[in-house]
Formats: structure tokens, sequence, C-alpha cells
């Protein structure tokens, strides 16, 4: 979708993961959290979300992915946008039933190099254990391993679902049923955007 709007895809998730395989001291302060389930602490998010916002290819728009996950967060991004002069237009609600995220993160399978996403039954790549895009090996990320996921899970309901209220309030969120396959999902939400 952020192809298509030509617009960066700003995941804060994938911008750990670059840290961690770089070693960098972001990536060390970030790794214990990662490993555990739990959130990085809201001044390390934040910080890292205000300069990647900053850079130039986010003068026309951004898609956010995984930023934020908890009020703090979102108070947070409300003044970093006023400050750039700049408001949301949508935020996106996915529901989707628990047992259904499991399957999806557990059977998730991430490319090492260019970070390309498959997954083992619902978009598996054309070899087994092979990236598509760039013919390296796939790896199961560790927060994807059930325990994890489960910890994950548990934390999202503690800080994260709140962020429904938050902006249905503003009258930003767009929930979207997000049962089925990529395709449609992506169909579903393409919908919502327009209307
Ligand atoms: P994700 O790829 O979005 O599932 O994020 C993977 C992990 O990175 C999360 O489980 C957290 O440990 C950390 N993380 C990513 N985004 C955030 C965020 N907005 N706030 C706190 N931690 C985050």
């Amino acid at each position: 979708m952020a192809q298509e709007a030509e617009v960066p895809h700003v995941s804060t998730g994938d911008i750990f993961r670059e840290a961690l395989k770089r070693e960098t001291e972001l990536g060390k302060q970030a790794k214990k959290y990662m490993e555990a389930g739990r959130l990085v602490p809201d001044e390390i998010v934040v910080g890292i979300v205000r300069e990647r916002l900053a850079e130039d290819d986010c003068r026309h728009g951004f898609i956010l992915d995984g930023f934020p996950r908890t009020i703090s967060q979102a108070e947070a991004l409300e003044s970093m946008l006023d400050e750039m002069g700049v408001a949301l237009d949508a935020v996106i609600g996915l529901d989707v039933p628990e047992d259904v995220v499991v399957k999806r993160l557990t059977g998730r399978r991430v490319c090492r190099e260019c970070g390309a996403t498959f997954h083992v039954d619902f978009n598996p790549p054309k070899r087994e254990g092979v990236c598509d895009r760039c013919g390296n090996t796939l790896i199961q990320r560790d927060d994807d391993r059930e325990d994890t996921v489960r910890k994950r899970l548990r934390v999202h309901l503690k800080e994260t679902a709140c962020l429904a209220r938050y902006y249905r309030e503003k009258s930003l969120l767009r929930r979207v049923h997000g049962g089925g396959a990529i395709a449609e999902v992506t169909r579903r939400i393409r919908e919502v955007l327009k209307g």
C-alpha cells in the first residue's frame, strides 16, 4: 500500500530489527524487550519516530506500522505532527481473532537480508526457505515463537487495545475485518480509505 501511495512505510519493528542486526546502540537497548515480547520504552520509540519523520522522504506522507502502541506514544505523535503541520488521515484497526493471529505469526517467515515477509501456508515462497525477492535465507523471527506471540498478545490487550477508543473519539478509526486472504484484507483497507 505504501508503494501504491508512493510514501514510505515506517515500521518501528523494522527499524529495531535493523538496529539489532547492525548491533547499534539502539539495537542493544531494544534487544531485551523485543526478545521478551515486551514493548520498548516510549522515550526510545518516540525518539526514533521523530527522527524518521523528519527525513526528506516523509514530506509527502507516510504509513506508520506498529506505532503508536501506547496512549503516551499517541500523544507524542500528535504533538510531533502538530509541529510538522500535518495530521493523520486515518487509523486502521484490524480485527482478527486471537487463534488466527497466532497462526499467522508462528507461520511467518522473513528474509534475513531484505526483510520480505512470507507465510508457510498463506503466502509460501516458491522454494521452501528461500526468499523470492533476493534469494537469501528465510528465518522465523525469535518473537514469532508461540510463547512469545502469546506474551505479545497479552501486552497488546493491556497497552495497545485502548488506542482504538482513543482514535474512535477523534473520528479517525477505521475498523477493518482482518480475517481471510491477504488480497481480501488489502482490498478492504483500500475501500475504507477511499470512503
Ligand atoms: P513489530 O514488528 O511491530 O511486531 O514489532 C516487534 C517488536 O518491536 C515489538 O514486540 C516491540 O518489542 C518492539 N516495538 C515495535 N514497535 C514498538 C512500539 N511502537 N512501541 C514499543 N515497542 C515497539
